[in-house]
């Protein structure tokens, strides 16, 4: 907690309903930390713990280089199969540990949630998102594509002097949620798009409807153009992949895509441009934090497109510190916690100035007002 800064970390366990869960509240200098629950078969404790203390960090990283007046937090559960469901005696005990906290972790969908959970929780608590009905923001994908549109957008910028993405090429690797919205904004923009994934339909439907290029899943990494957009899994590029890229830049949704902090540099030492994973697919966290002014769709897109400021404003100081991109989006987030939250914590009944701007709502059906209100 020290080394990474984290200011709680919370250990829940009801044996009744067999819960095991971990809440790290990473940062809350610039407002409530937000973050999703992970259902994960850890293999202990340990490494249930590392996995919460480096997410929740990534968190405050991602709110903060988002322009968010958001910390970052993070929760894990102990889970045997994640797609095994959870019951609803369960999620009121997860509920009453979130509330616990009062508003100082704001729960949301990660790996292996879904939307029925959110809702078991906020039975208990209004410190959740992404729960189906009114106030909801409802599935971020689309919102997350407008946002690597927008990245693109500026590396284009870089590239070539000016944001049009018309002619140029553009590799995607996975067309799951985000891969296939972001493939029509691409085909919209007048660029020329070839896709990839593991799964032949999502792909078959996107050459139907679009008239883009079905690509092998083996050489998707190969293919030369102008941006490679990984939108499946994380971790896609290593020392085993970079040597193979024939992009001139890299900017996608996908979380975690180098494998470390050295990637960064190997890809700048190749001449590849990357637009940092956090800042490019922030659009999903900025159209959660909707949900506490009052959820509108049009201003969550709204703030997704500056993403393309946000990344304009990461390859100039990676300029001017002489430091990869990757590094530079890092430095730019810490500043901002530092120079703007500065020594400060969220607590119950601070002020609504800590969020977005507006009073915290409670997205319970019915529930009292949050007591930050
Ligand atoms: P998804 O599961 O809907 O899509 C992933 C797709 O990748 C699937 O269609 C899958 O078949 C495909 N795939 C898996 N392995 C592949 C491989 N080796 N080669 C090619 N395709 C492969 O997920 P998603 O919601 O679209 O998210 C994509 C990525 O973006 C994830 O890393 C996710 O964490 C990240 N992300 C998503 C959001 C969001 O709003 N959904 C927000 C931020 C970050």
């Amino acid at each position: 907690m020290v080394a990474g800064g984290h200011e709680q970390v919370v250990f829940v366990t009801d044996e009744s309903v067999g819960l095991r869960a971990i809440i790290a509240v990473h940062s809350t200098a610039l407002g409530p930390s937000l973050g999703g629950i992970r259902f994960w078969h850890y293999p202990d404790e340990e490494h249930a713990l590392v996995d919460v203390l480096r997410l929740s960090e990534a968190m405050s990283l991602k709110a903060a280089a988002a322009g968010l007046h958001q910390g970052g937090g993070k929760a894990v559960v102990l889970w045997d199969d994640p797609a095994r469901p959870r019951d609803q005696a369960f999620l009121r005990v997860l509920g009453r540990a979130v509330d616990e906290l009062g508003g100082r972790y704001i729960a949301a969908e990660d790996v292996g949630a879904t939307p029925a959970d959110m809702n078991g929780i906020a039975l208990e608590t209004p410190w959740v998102t992404g729960v189906d009905g009114p106030g909801g923001s409802g599935d971020p994908s689309p919102v997350t594509a407008v946002g690597v549109l927008a990245a693109m957008r500026a590396v284009a910028r870089k590239l070539d002097g000016a944001p049009s993405l018309a002619g140029k090429r553009v590799v995607v690797q996975g067309a799951g949620h985000v891969g296939s919205h972001l493939v029509r904004l691409l085909v919209e923009a007048g660029a020329s798009v070839g896709v990839a994934d593991v799964q032949p339909a999502p792909v078959e439907e996107l050459v139907r409807a679009q008239g883009i290029d079905a690509l092998e899943c083996e050489t998707v990494l190969d293919q030369p153009c102008d941006i490679l957009a990984p939108c499946a899994l994380g971790a896609v590029l290593d020392r085993a992949t970079i040597p193979r890229l024939r992009c001139r830049a890299v900017a996608g949704a996908a979380n975690n895509q180098l494998l470390d902090a050295a990637t960064d540099e190997a890809l700048a030492e190749r001449g590849i441009l990357y637009a940092p994973d956090f800042v490019a697919n922030a659009g999903g966290i900025i159209n959660i934090a909707e949900e506490f002014t009052g959820y509108d769709r049009g201003r969550a897109l709204e703030r997704t497109a500056a993403i393309e400021d946000t990344m304009s404003r990461v390859f100039a100081l990676a300029r001017e510190l002489g430091v990869p991109p990757g590094h530079a989006a890092e430095e730019m987030a810490r500043r901002r916690i530092a120079d703007e939250g500065a020594g400060r914590r969220w607590r119950p009944g601070d002020p609504a100035a800590w969020t977005n701007g507006a009073p915290l709502r409670s997205l319970r059906p019915g529930a009292a007002p949050a007591q930050a209100v």
